[in-house]
């Protein structure tokens, strides 16, 4: 767990016009918000999201950072913006930083599929904004975030309840609000405040408790972070798939699931996507044909081989790592609120409100509900009744143009 550094968070009575650039593990985004004297009123929201180009993840970083100022830059001349005086800029990096301002830090490591020269050691804030004056634009960057920071400071703009971000997407992260007495490792004199957003990092959590199983270690060994973030690769999108193909495979092998020889192409590694193995488990047909029919477009499998009975040990497969996936999640998050006490064991149950972002959480609908599920069971019916998992789309991308606004405003 890491100070994030953000004590300030918005409640939406800031005002002007605010830019974010938002890089996750799959996309990124630029945006624009013009908030408007009426509190918690957004006048004007644009917002350009591109996939990141696969040269991308492993070119040197500065021209990952010139990516993103050529994009910030085309982006705020299309809409219009006149560049006569510097815009603040609110920097989503969804990578473990060790913050040391709201608007410095130095990043630690990579993740996910990223694998690039010219990060790990540098400050990501300097990065993007000399790459902003090599096109001599003016903006400054003025706040450093992840994505479950913003997520949390999207919900804070509309919601007091909010108290815990969560990112549930190619990776895993969760962020929430913590009393500064309580964070040993920040220097005295850090902050005037009273609370601060700490991050988590709970995607590289682990412990004895974890159950790993040998598949997942397996997958691990073939990741550019091996043995690190076991947690983020048992729960988050880049992963599930995988773990998925790696069973079947198994099951294959061992126990004929396809007959007597293993189709080659459920050996390819990576080929089964979570968004398809999502498609598997949501199969609500009688005969499990869009199974096969998922099976025969993703693992090329020929539907003489994909009987019903090999579907349905398929689909059992997908539906056990989905929900692996969402106990996790709901076990940390109960320690989480355990944490704050706000899990009911102190007295009268406040409302809370968990913002929740990313592709995960908000495409595949049964994983709500298994989480959901699996809340009610850690929290009890009751206590849950009164957590809000809160679907906030692009809420780490508005979140951080709101946090460049709150920072912005805490500094004049
Ligand atoms: P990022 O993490 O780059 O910000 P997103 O939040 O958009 O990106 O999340 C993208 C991830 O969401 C993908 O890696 C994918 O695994 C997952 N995802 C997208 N659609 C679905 C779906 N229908 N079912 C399950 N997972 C999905
Ligand atoms: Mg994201």
């Amino acid at each position: 767990m890491m100070p994030s550094m953000m004590d300030v968070l918005p409640n939406g009575e800031e005002t002007g016009d605010f830019f974010a650039v938002d890089i996750g593990g799959t996309n990124f985004r630029v945006i624009l918000v013009s908030l408007s004297e009426k509190r918690g009123e957004v006048a004007r929201f644009e917002m350009e999201e591109f996939a990141i180009p696969e040269e991308y993840f492993s070119c040197h970083a500065d021209r990952l950072f010139d990516l993103l100022a050529d994009s910030l830059v085309t982006f705020a001349k299309r809409y219009g913006f006149s560049g006569n005086r510097t815009a603040p800029v609110g920097f989503c990096f969804s990578f473990p930083v060790d913050q040391t301002a709201v608007d410095a830090g130095t990043m630690i490591k990579l993740t996910k599929k990223f694998d690039n020269e010219g990060f790990v050691g540098s400050d990501p804030v300097q990065m993007l904004q000399r790459a902003i004056l090599r096109f001599k634009a003016p903006f400054k960057v003025v706040a450093l975030l992840n994505d479950s920071v913003g997520t949390l400071a999207g919900a804070c703009y509309e919601d007091p309840n909010a108290k815990v971000g969560v990112i549930l997407g190619t990776g895993t992260n969760a962020c929430y609000v913590e009393q500064v007495a309580n964070i040993a490792t920040l220097a005295k004199g850090s902050t005037k405040r009273q609370t601060m957003v700490v991050n988590t990092e709970w995607g590289n959590f682990t412990a004895a408790s974890l159950p790993i199983t040998e598949v997942d270690r397996e997958m691990d060994e073939t990741t550019p972070n091996a043995g690190e973030y076991h947690f983020e690769k048992m729960v988050s999108g880049m992963y599930m798939g995988e773990v998925a193909r790696r069973i079947i495979l198994r099951l294959a092998e061992e126990a004929q699931l396809f007959g007597p020889s293993v189709p080659d192409e459920l050996r390819v590694e990576w080929a089964l996507s979570t968004p398809a193995m999502s498609k598997i488990v949501e199969d609500g047909s009688w005969t499990l044909s869009r199974t096969a029919q998922i099976l025969a477009e993703t693992l090329h499998l020929p539907p003489s081989r994909c009987t019903y009975s090999a579907c349905s040990t398929v689909k059992a497969v997908c539906l056990m790592v989905s929900r692996r996936s969402a106990a996790l999640v709901a076990a940390c998050l109960a320690g989480l609120l355990c944490h704050i006490g706000r899990d009911g064991s102190n007295g009268a149950m406040q409302e809370t409100t968990v913002a929740i972002d990313g592709g995960l959480f908000e495409h595949f609908d049964a994983y709500r509900e298994f989480l959901s599920e699996y809340m009610e069971q850690m929290l009890g019916p009751e206590v849950a009744a009164k957590v809000q998992l809160k679907r906030i789309r692009d809420a780490s991308s508005m979140g951080s143009a709101y946090l460049a606004a709150a920072v912005t405003a805490s500094s004049e």
